[in-house]
């Protein structure tokens, strides 16, 4: 297990999403703009329509699901770290029905913005958390 302790937050970054914007998109560009290597990431608002995944590790690749909204994000989590180089934002969300049902899952590319509220959250760490490609899970993960 390899730890990575920061020495303080740094900066946030605040901003509202365009609409019809792509959402994980929209989420590593302004980590990009604000420069953030490492970033905690939250954020709600509603998206017309999105792409969750869930990772089997039995065949060893992402099933998607495809939502079709309105749909409320109930909840969006995540993080930034570097991968290849460049900010790379992992992130989950909740998003909920006009019914209030919910799904959720790993944020794909696909989910098209009406409102999102972001925030980051620079961690401030001594060097900057770079993803890798692990033998074990298939995945680039953290070290
Ligand atoms: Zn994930």
């Amino acid at each position: 297990m390899n730890i990575i302790t920061g020495q303080s937050t740094g900066k946030v970054s605040i901003c509202r999403l365009p609409v019809g914007s792509d959402l994980l998109e929209g989420i590593n560009l302004v980590a990009a703009k604000a420069g953030f290597k490492t970033a905690t990431v939250q954020f709600i608002g509603a998206v017309r329509k999105a792409v969750v995944q869930a990772y089997d590790e039995r065949v060893g690749e992402y099933i998607s699901t495809h939502l079709e909204g309105p749909l409320e994000i109930l909840s969006g989590s995540g993080n930034i770290s570097l991968k290849d180089g460049e900010p790379f934002a992992h992130i989950h969300v909740v998003l909920g029905d006009l019914a209030g049902k919910c799904f959720g899952g790993h944020l794909a590319a696909g989910a098209e913005v009406f409102i999102a509220e972001v925030i980051l959250t620079e961690i401030a760490a001594d060097s900057p958390l770079e993803r890798k490609q692990d033998d074990q899970t298939g995945l680039a993960v953290w070290p």
